[in-house]
C-alpha cells in the first residue's frame, strides 16, 4: 500500500518538473530553443497630444510586452470651407485640430466643371465655316465648335434672254454668297411672236375702219388689225349762203378730214331795209356771215348733203346721222 503512494508521488512530482522544465526553456532561452516571435499591435494610436501603445504578443507562448508610440504630428483636423472652389477659381479651407487647437489653411482646387452654354452662332454659309461660340455661365472660359459650309448656295434667278417663238431663251441663276452661277434654257415659245413689222393694208377713214397687218420677224406669222374709223371732226364753221331781206341764210361746217361730210345751220333773215337797192351786198355784223362767199366756191365739187329744213339745232343732227350710215 505505502509503495504505491510512493509511486505516485514520486510520478506527479516527475511530471511537475517537466512542466516547470518546459515553461522555463520559453523564457530563459535555453538548449530547448523557443524562440518568442512576437508580433506588434497598436493598442492605443498615438496623437499629436498624447503617446500611444504598442503591444507585442509572441504568437508561440502569448508572452506580452508594451511600448509607447511617441507622439506624432497627426492631427486630428476639423476643415471649415472659406471658399467655395468654383470651376475656374481655387477655394480655401481652414484645418483646426481638435486636440492641439492647431491649424493651417488649404486650398480647394478649382473643379474645372464649366457649365457651357450657347452664346453666339456665326452661320456658315455656302463656302465659309461657321462658328458656335460656348460660353461658360459661371466664368469667362469659352470654346468654340466649328460648323463646316453648308454647300447650299442661295440662287436668284434672272432671265438673261427672253425666248421667242424661234429661239429659246436664258435664266441666270447666280449665288447671292459667292458668285457662284450656272444657266438653264428656257424652251422655245411657240406664242412668243415679235409683231414688229407693220404694213397697212387699208388707211381708216372717217366712218370706214382700216386695216394693219403685223408680221413676226421671226417666224414669219403675221396678224391682221382692225384700225377703227377715226370719226368725223366738225370744228370750223364758215357762211356757205348769206342771209338776205329775202330769206335765211347757211353756215356749214365741213369735216377736217376732208371726206365731204358736213353741218349745216340757218343765218336768221335779215329784217327789212329803208334802202331798197342793194339786195346783193350781205349785211355786216350780226350773224358773221361776211365772209360766206370764199367758201361757196371751194364745196361745189363735194358730196354735199340734201338739208330739209327745220331748225339748225335739228339739221346738225340730222348731218351727223347721215354721216355714219
Ligand atoms: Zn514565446
Ligand atoms: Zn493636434
Ligand atoms: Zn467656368
Ligand atoms: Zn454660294
Ligand atoms: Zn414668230
Ligand atoms: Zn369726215
Amino acid at each position: 500500500m505505502k509503495s504505491k503512494s510512493v509511486l505516485r508521488a514520486v510520478a506527479a512530482m516527475l511530471l511537475a518538473v517537466l512542466l516547470l522544465a518546459a515553461l522555463a526553456a520559453c523564457g530563459e532561452n535555453n538548449d530547448t530553443a523557443h524562440k518568442h516571435n512576437y508580433i506588434e499591435k497598436v493598442t492605443k494610436p498615438a496623437t499629436c497630444v498624447e503617446e500611444g501603445v504598442a503591444t507585442y504578443t509572441c504568437y508561440g507562448c502569448g508572452d506580452t510586452y508594451t511600448k509607447p508610440i511617441p507622439v506624432s504630428d497627426m492631427h486630428k483636423y476639423k476643415k471649415t470651407v472659406i471658399k467655395e472652389a468654383t470651376c475656374a477659381e481655387d477655394g480655401e479651407a481652414s484645418l483646426l485640430c481638435e486636440l492641439c487647437g492647431a491649424t493651417k489653411t488649404e486650398i480647394i482646387p478649382a473643379t474645372g466643371n464649366h457649365m457651357y452654354v450657347l452664346k453666339e452662332i456665326q452661320p456658315a454659309t455656302c463656302v465659309q465655316e461657321g462658328k458656335e461660340i460656348y460660353q461658360c455661365q459661371n466664368c469667362d472660359s469659352t470654346f468654340e465648335d466649328a460648323v463646316p459650309p453648308t454647300g447650299k448656295h442661295t440662287y436668284e434667278s434672272s432671265v438673261t434672254k427672253t425666248p421667242t417663238c424661234a429661239t429659246p431663251g436664258t435664266t441666270l441663276f447666280k449665288c447671292t454668297v459667292c458668285g457662284d452661277t450656272y444657266t438653264e434654257d428656257i424652251p422655245i415659245d411657240p406664242n412668243k411672236h415679235e409683231y414688229s413689222k407693220e404694213e397697212i393694208l387699208k388707211q381708216a377713214n372717217c366712218t370706214d375702219a382700216g386695216q394693219k397687218k403685223l408680221t413676226c420677224i421671226y417666224c414669219g406669222d403675221f396678224i391682221v388689225e382692225t384700225l377703227p374709223p377715226i370719226g368725223h371732226s366738225f370744228t370750223k364753221w364758215t357762211v356757205y349762203r348769206p342771209a338776205t331781206t329775202e330769206a335765211p341764210g347757211e353756215e356749214r361746217c365741213y369735216c377736217d378730214h376732208d371726206c365731204g361730210m358736213y353741218e349745216s345751220r340757218e343765218i336768221p333773215q335779215l329784217p327789212p331795209e329803208e334802202g331798197p337797192e342793194d339786195p346783193v351786198e350781205p349785211p355786216d355784223g350780226g350773224n358773221g356771215g361776211g365772209t360766206g362767199t370764199g367758201s361757196i366756191g371751194t364745196v361745189g365739187a363735194w358730196n354735199l348733203l340734201k338739208l330739209t329744213g327745220g331748225q339748225s339745232a335739228a339739221l346738225l343732227r340730222f348731218a351727223r346721222q347721215s354721216a355714219r350710215q
